[in-house]
């Protein structure tokens, strides 16, 4: 992926994590902080615990000393919306991201722009997709280069990344 992001493909990722929150919110996540690109090694200052969100109305809660960015609403809802899944990644990926259509990758309207309310009830609404879930992408046509993948472990949520950028780049 040359260009732009210099092979590299910023985002921020999350993990839904129960067992240490005070609010005892099952949809608790942690989620890497705004502004964490550039750093090689993240700390744990470089984190925020998100223990409550309500995408709809655009609210969220969080702890720590990193701030969430707007990007974690839409992580918020996936955790909300889908209890078995427990990790969440956005990346920004040219390559895949210019193929969505082609490659069959579940699409978000080009209309929505990320980190909105509009966004988040999208978002939920397109992952009770059976289909969707299987997948375990959606592309986002109205956030330049934006995709977010899920799962249940790491390693699913980051197989798609790695499935449709191969097909993408061998295509
Ligand atoms: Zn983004």
């Amino acid at each position: 992926m040359p260009g732009r992001y210099q092979g590299y493909g910023f985002g921020n990722l999350s993990q839904r994590l129960t067992a240490f929150t005070p609010a005892h919110n099952p949809n608790c996540f942690l989620i890497t902080g705004t502004q964490t690109g550039a750093l090689a090694h993240l700390r744990s200052a470089d984190y925020a615990l998100v223990t409550n969100a309500c995408p709809t109305q655009n609210q969220l809660t969080a702890e720590g000393l990193a701030a969430p960015s707007s990007e974690a609403l839409s992580h918020a809802v996936i955790y909300q919306t889908l209890p078995h899944i427990n990790f969440v990644f956005h990346v920004h990926c040219p390559t895949i991201w210019q193929l969505s259509q082609q490659l069959a990758i579940p699409c978000l309207p080009a209309s929505l722009a990320y980190g909105t309310p509009a966004m988040a009830t999208a978002i939920a609404s397109i992952i009770k997709d059976k289909q969707v879930q299987t997948q375990g992408i959606i592309s986002m046509l109205g956030h330049e280069d934006g995709l977010i993948s899920f799962g249940e472990t790491a390693e699913k949520a980051g197989w798609p990344l790695i499935h449709y950028w191969l097909l993408a780049d061998n295509g």
